[in-house]
C-alpha cells in the first residue's frame, strides 16, 4: 500500500508544478476551494480579501499553512544537500556570493 501512497504523492506534486496555483488557497486553480466573493462573485482573488468583505476560512488557512510548510521543507532539504555538498569538499572551496 505504501507504493500507492507514494505514487499519489508524486502525482500530486507534478500537478502542482504544472498548473497555476490559486493565489489565495494555494491549490491548483482547478481545485480551488475559495468561496465566492459576496460582492463581486469572483473566487480566489486576493483583492477580495483586502477590498471586499471576504475573510479567509479555516480550510483556506490550513491549505496555505500546509503549502508554506511544504515549501519550507523543500528549502530545508536544499540547504541540507548544499551543506552536505560543502562538507564533502576536500579542497578549499569558494563560490561567488551571487550564486548563493
Ligand atoms: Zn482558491
Ligand atoms: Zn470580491
Amino acid at each position: 500500500m505504501a507504493g500507492v501512497e507514494e505514487f499519489r504523492y508524486f502525482g500530486c506534486q507534478l500537478n502542482q508544478s504544472e498548473e497555476p496555483l490559486c493565489k489565495v488557497c494555494l491549490e491548483p486553480t482547478a481545485n480551488c476551494i475559495c468561496p465566492e466573493c459576496p460582492q463581486c462573485g469572483d473566487r480566489g482573488k486576493a483583492r477580495c480579501y483586502k477590498e471586499h468583505p471576504l475573510k479567509l476560512n479555516a480550510l483556506q488557512l490550513i491549505n496555505r499553512t500546509e503549502a508554506k510548510i511544504f515549501k519550507m521543507g523543500e528549502d530545508l532539504d536544499l540547504e541540507r544537500q548544499y551543506l552536505q555538498h560543502l562538507n564533502e569538499q576536500t579542497e578549499s572551496y569558494c563560490e561567488d556570493w551571487s550564486e548563493i
